[in-house]
């Protein structure tokens, strides 16, 4: 792999910010190199800036190897950074699949980055012939959402593997929504695949939003260079504390939650589809639904009438008259059927 060719020459030739305690190695009972405060409040000390124990744990969870992990506020912080890497402000590109996140276009927009958009086809997987037809030399990422959002389905494998291979530059995979599907997480092909990047979160199958913690798996040679770029300490100390007793007490109970989140996924859909304002249901590997009404504008006002919001997409690319509804707790989706079920 050149990944020299792709990178922004700022950035392969960037000396990162280093700190005296971790050029340190060996035993050291006094720190007094960083202007911390000496008194113990439990967070007086500035936290690993790789953040070894957290990714210790990450390795083990999801099978991958310490040093193809890194580790972010939020995996919008990791878009942000595979933005500045790769992408020469107002020359170089990305490419997108619409109807998707939102992200990807305002991470592009604030770094001056051009995004060229491929539109999925109307079952929402992407089209081969297109995406050839509309790259330039200076597209240097593809962003490809799956399960993606806001439609909810996979993209699929076949897809994926076409677009690895033709592309030569990082094909970037937001798998935030993967722990909720059937389907294997790309962080296996990784060794076949040294462009590929995958992002994954603790914001919603692990139920901790609050925390931003966000986590991209790659070829060690491209998490140097996001670990060059990032903050020196942008994961915080009490972000690591509980992502770390998370995935060592609670790894289990996450997953019976999601267990339960997928049959109520399956639940609200029954209930939804037998409903007269329900025109389609698209099939969904995540945590929410792509809902198309007869009157969608009528269903959202009536909802958040009894203080129930859901995510207006009607205006996104093949979306038209659709909401997207989080799955929500056996209580709150009974809500959402009875309200929408009370103006038919
Ligand atoms: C929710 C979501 C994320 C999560 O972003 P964080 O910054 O980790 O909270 C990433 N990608 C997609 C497609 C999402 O829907």
């Amino acid at each position: 792999m050149n990944l020299k060719k792709l990178v922004r020459p700022n950035i392969w030739e960037l000396t990162p910010y280093s700190s005296a305690r971790h050029e340190f190695e060996g035993q050291a009972d006094v720190l007094l190199d960083a202007n911390e405060n000496p008194m113990e409040t439990g967070l007086n000390r500035y936290p690993d800036p790789l953040q070894r124990s957290l990714k210790a744990l990450i390795a083990k969870e999801k099978k991958v190897e310490e040093d193809s992990i890194f580790l972010g506020n939020g995996s919008d912080e990791a878009i942000d950074i595979l933005m500045r890497i790769f992408c020469r402000p107002g020359e170089d590109a990305i490419m997108t699949f619409p109807p998707t996140y939102g992200m990807y276009q305002v991470s592009a927009d604030i770094a001056d980055v051009a995004v060229l958009s491929c539109p999925l086809s109307e079952d929402f997987q992407p089209v081969i012939e297109r995406v050839e037809e509309r790259l330039t030399s200076n597209t240097k990422m593809l962003f490809i959402c799956s399960p993606n959002n806001p439609t909810g389905n996979l993209i699929s494998n076949p897809a994926i593997e076409g677009l690895l291979q033709r592309f030569e530059g990082i094909i970037v995979i937001d798998e935030a929504y993967i722990d909720f599907s059937s389907s294997e997480s790309w962080t296996n092909r990784l060794s076949a695949f040294p462009r590929l990047v995958v992002l994954q979160t603790f914001s919603k199958a692990w139920g901790l939003a609050g925390i931003r913690l966000g986590m991209a798996f790659a070829h060690p040679n491209i998490i140097r260079l996001m670990n060059a770029v990032k903050p020196p300490y942008n994961v915080n100390q009490l972000t690591q504390r509980r992502a770390i007793e998370v995935l060592r007490d609670h790894s289990e109970q996450t997953k019976e939650v999601i267990a339960l989140l997928v049959k109520e996924r399956q639940r609200l859909t029954t209930s939804l589809k037998a409903l007269a304002s329900v025109v389609k249901i698209y099939p969904s590997d995540a945590n929410f639904l792509l809902v198309r009404f007869k009157d969608h504008q009528m269903v959202f006002d009536a909802l958040k009438q009894q203080g129930v919001i859901v995510r207006d997409r009607s205006n996104a690319l093949g979306c038209r008259d659709c909401l997207r509804i989080t799955v929500g707790t056996p209580a709150e989706n009974d809500l959402v059927v009875k309200i929408i079920k009370a103006l038919t």
